[in-house]
Formats: structure tokens, C-alpha cells, sequence
């Protein structure tokens, strides 16, 4: 792994009071805002992005793309929101709330906003003057999918392909965990038959696209960070049917893998709640893998150093960089 200083950074300042986990995360992240890759905004994980590190994510999409083409998935894109009724169907809140993110705007009138401007003055919390509206921050770009999928599909099914950011209020200081990032998704509902063999399919895709580009990665079963007591029935029925198989690169050591994709089946799960049925008459199933692009981008930071112009040809080549 390429821990050089090859880009003429210096290296993170020590500091003793950090796990040594904690310090490779901070000593990757002081390399990325240092050559500027990632721009800091003064809110961990809420960075902007240089046009060197965004032709990274176009190129790792375009690649994805190419990758999803014998399919030919319908191609389209939803804004990074969701209608609140959406948010409350799926159920989000129940099972991820701390990871939730409803947009909240002022419906006063002048007293309330006066009100307001005193506690702006003051320094003061302001947030009980705010009413939350309509809708809320997408938090998996899949989801409008399958909310406005046809109630009734045709035989051979739907594949989709989308791009867009997706929010969860998880600040970190680990640059491979942001708040609000990109994904690709690749989204099948269909028949249960169709779902899975088209899931794996992606399986095997999955890896060999991430070791293609010389990313160390592993497969596993995983669950979802469920919320609370109820949570816990989720997180094992989601382990022990194998639900969700995440793709883990190595970043930050062999026993601390991360995930840069995830393939999740939600068998009959959204078909059920949005009334998706197939030709005979069943609930449709669903299936989606999802990218996350700048985990993949900072991977490759991390693997091969964070001036893309020094990788290898066939890497720049495959990410359309040369
Ligand atoms: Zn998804």
C-alpha cells in the first residue's frame, strides 16, 4: 500500500492520543486536503471536491456504467430528496433514525420571525422555530425507484441505473465516511428468480471491477446499522437469510476493512409496500448494488496516491484519465 509521501505533502502531525486506526484515518485524510483533492467546509464529513478528484468519480461511474451495459438499464436521475410519505412508507426513521436527515424551513409569520432574528442575534437555538416540511434528505439514491416503479411490471422485469448524492448524519473524521457522497446504483425489480440471478451476476462483478483496480477486496455478509432494540430481529434476519453482501477494501489494515459496495436483496420488501406486481400476478422482488463513489475514489488515494496523473496507465486508461 502506498503510504509514500510521493505527492510532496507532509505527513499528518502525530498525535499520541489517537488509536492507531484513528491515525491512519486522519493521517488519509490530511493527505487528501492537503494536495486539495477534498476541500474541508469545517463540518466532518462535508468536503468539496477538486476537479481532479471529480474526474476520478466520472471515470469510476463510467467504467460502472460499462459494466451494467449488456443489461441496458433505464437511465435516470431523482433529486437528492425524498417526499416525507416516502420516507415514513419505507419506514426509514424506524429503523435508522439517528442516521436521518428531514429538512426543516420557518413557516412563521413576522412575530415568529422576529423571534428569530433575536436568537440569530443572541447565538440562541433557533430550531424550535422551524416546522419540518415535506421532505427529507435521500438516503440511498434507490429508494424513488421503487416508490414510482409501474404498480404492475412486464414480464422480463426492470433494471435501473441511477447516480446521485445520498445523506446520513454520520460525522466522522474517517475521509471514507461522509455525510453526504455519490453513489451508483443498479437496481433490478423482477420476478424472485430474475432478482437473484441477476444479484449474482453482480457478485461476481462486484469484486473482480474493485481488484481490477488494484484494490485489495474481500466479500462478506453484513447487516444494515439498524437502530436500537427493535433493530436487533433486523440485523439477524438480514445475516442469516444473506441479504446484504458488502464488498470491503482495505484501507486502514486487513482487520479493519471497509466497505466500498453493498448488494442488497430485499426480497418482497418494497414490492409489499409500494404494490409492485409481476405479469402472474406475485410480489415483485428487488435487488440493488450500490457504489459509493468517493469511498471508491479515496481508496484509490489511499492505494496508489493522490495524484492520479502518477498511476499506472492501465488504471488511468480504465478510469478514461489518459
Ligand atoms: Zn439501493
Amino acid at each position: 500500500m502506498d503510504r509514500s509521501n510521493d505527492d510532496g505533502n507532509d505527513l499528518a502531525p502525530a498525535d499520541a492520543t489517537l488509536t492507531p486506526l484513528d491515525a491512519a484515518r486522519a493521517d488519509l485524510l490530511h493527505r487528501l486536503l492537503a494536495s486539495g483533492r477534498l476541500l474541508p467546509t469545517g463540518v466532518d464529513g462535508l468536503y468539496g471536491r477538486d476537479q481532479v478528484f471529480n474526474s476520478v468519480l466520472d471515470g469510476i461511474d463510467a467504467a460502472l456504467n460499462l459494466l451494467a451495459a449488456p443489461e441496458a438499464p433505464i437511465a435516470a436521475t431523482f433529486p437528492p430528496m425524498l417526499p416525507r410519505v416516502t420516507f415514513d412508507q419505507i419506514g426509514y426513521l424506524r429503523k435508522f433514525a439517528d442516521l436521518a436527515g428531514p429538512v426543516f424551513s420557518f413557516l412563521g409569520g413576522p412575530e415568529e420571525h422576529k423571534e428569530l432574528l433575536k436568537r440569530l442575534d443572541d447565538g440562541a437555538d433557533y430550531a424550535p422555530l422551524l416546522t419540518q416540511t415535506d421532505l427529507t434528505l435521500t438516503p440511498a439514491c434507490c429508494y424513488p425507484f421503487y416508490a414510482t416503479s409501474p404498480k404492475s411490471i412486464e414480464d422480463a422485469g426492470a433494471s435501473y441505473t441511477t447516480r446521485g448524492y445520498c445523506f446520513r448524519h454520520e460525522p466522522s473524521k474517517d475521509p471514507m465516511r461522509l455525510q453526504m457522497f455519490e453513489q451508483r446504483e443498479q437496481i433490478r425489480v423482477a420476478a424472485p428468480e430474475e432478482v437473484q440471478a441477476w444479484r449474482n451476476l453482480w457478485l461476481e462483478r462486484a469484486a473482480e471491477f474493485l481488484s481490477e483496480l488494484g484494490l485489495d477486496v474481500t466479500t462478506d455478509v453484513a447487516s444494515d446499522p439498524f437502530f436500537g432494540r427493535p433493530g436487533r430481529l433486523m440485523k439477524q434476519h438480514q445475516l442469516s437469510q444473506q441479504l446484504k453482501i458488502e464488498f470491503l477494501v482495505n484501507v486502514y489494515g486487513d482487520d479493519n476493512r471497509t466497505a466500498c459496495s453493498s448488494l442488497n436483496y430485499h426480497q418482497d420488501h418494497f414490492g409489499e409496500i409500494f404494490g409492485i406486481r409481476t405479469p402472474s400476478g406475485e410480489i415483485a422482488h428487488s435487488s440493488c448494488i450500490g457504489f459509493g463513489l468517493e469511498r471508491i475514489a479515496v481508496a484509490l488515494c489511499n492505494q496508489h496516491g493522490v495524484n492520479p496523473d502518477r498511476w499506472g496507465l492501465k488504471l488511468r486508461e480504465r478510469l478514461r484519465l489518459a
